[in-house]
């Protein structure tokens, strides 16, 4: 590990001066950053704590929203009474990541910036244009296993790792940043993050010094059921081989009134699934039909040859997923 300086910041404004500088880094639980500091994959010169800045706190709204705090730990989050009734799948969704060691000390925040577990970004000796821009991509002719399948590209093909920012994606959530120069600005959490094209560097809209404030959420439908799954290779500490996130009103009788639904480990973000909503809205989907809108979604992938199979285990595990909470005629 190479030398760095710290320093805890008390307010918001102090903690965005400190990262603006060259070579600044913010420091949440530090449960990812510190440990690719130890990789020597990140290098920073000085880490700015921002765990005492009073953004802890997690807000339900009258109106049935909910503004979650950036600096919120993970298990604080999930243990939250008003989030395990109203917005289940959260709880599900972080509960199905880490250990609860790592969960007592990671934040909202640096769980939606924590970077990719792609084996190549973590070994410095092999090149990796998200690592060291221009250098090349040695996992598109290597392992394939965990790399994502849809919007890619053939600068790099890493999936994103957070469960949580899958479900949060799946209930509309807006990421709420603080700029250097003071402005607060609210991102849908689609537009938050970017897709790899020729920049795999840059992976959310953040510049230096800007800092999560938040993410809220709107009040869900009224009556809506949701899940998280996650298909994973152990049934603890491990990413999303693929994961799932539903949130879903429906009739008696089994006919979607509503759907909105995102994939997990499958794509270089939380992939919302705009082709499955309104394939399913209205319908009321047997196994097949939720299977072809799965599939669907998956129109323009470009799986590697040894991770095709993402395709259909995902169109899978949504068609299980919304069978279980009662939409559609498959039970
Ligand atoms: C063994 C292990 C297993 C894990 N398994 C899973 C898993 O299955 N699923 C999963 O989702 N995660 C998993 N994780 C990842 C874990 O959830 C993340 O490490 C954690 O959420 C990161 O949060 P943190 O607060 O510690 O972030 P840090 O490590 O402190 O920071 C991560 C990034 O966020 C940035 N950051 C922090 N705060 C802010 C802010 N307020 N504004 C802007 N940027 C900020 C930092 O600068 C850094 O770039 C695992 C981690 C470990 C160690
Ligand atoms: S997939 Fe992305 S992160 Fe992995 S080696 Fe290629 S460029 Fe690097």
């Amino acid at each position: 590990m190479r030398p760095f300086s710290y320093a805890r910041a008390t307010d918001v404004a102090t903690a965005s001066l400190a990262a603006q500088r060259p070579g600044a880094m913010l420091l949440g639980g530090g449960t990812n950053l510190v440990d690719l500091m130890k990789l020597d994959v990140l290098r920073p010169s000085a880490l700015v704590d921002v765990t005492e800045l009073g953004l802890d706190r997690i807000e339900h709204g009258a109106d049935g929203g909910v503004r979650i705090g950036a600096g919120v730990r993970n298990s604080d989050l999930a243990g939250d009474v008003e989030i395990r009734r109203r917005f289940p799948l959260i709880a599900e969704a972080v509960l199905a990541g880490a250990s609860g060691q790592v969960r007592s000390m990671a934040t909202t925040a640096g769980n939606l910036v924590q970077r990719t577990r792609c084996r190549y970004f973590q070994d410095t000796t092999k090149p990796c244009n998200k690592r060291e821009p221009g250098s090349g991509c040695p996992a598109i002719v290597g392992a394939h296993r965990d790399l994502a399948v849809i919007g890619t590209s053939d600068s790099c093909v890493a999936s994103h790792p957070s469960d949580l920012a899958v479900a949060l994606s799946a209930l509309d959530a807006a990421v709420h940043v603080r700029r250097a120069d003071g402005a607060e600005q609210r991102y849908p959490l689609d537009d938050f993050y970017r897709l790899p094209g020729t920049t795999p560097q840059r992976e959310t809209v953040l510049e230096p010094g800007d800092l999560i404030t938040a993410v809220s959420l709107p009040a869900p439908p009224e009556g809506a059921r949701m899940r998280y799954r996650k298909v994973r290779d152990r049934a603890s500490f491990a990413f999303a081989v693929v994961s799932v996130a539903v949130s879903l009103t429906s009739r008696a009788d089994g006919s979607l009134i509503g759907l909105s639904a995102a994939f997990g480990g499958v794509a270089p973000k939380p992939w919302r699934a705009r082709a499955v909503e309104p394939a399913l809205r209205g319908r009321r989907p047997d196994a097949e039909l939720l299977r072809a809108a799965g599939r669907a979604e998956f129109a323009d992938a470009r799986p590697l040859p040894r991770n095709e199979f993402k395709i259909d285990l995902a169109a899978d595990v949504l068609a299980a997923v919304v069978a279980d909470l009662g939409g559609g005629a498959a039970r």
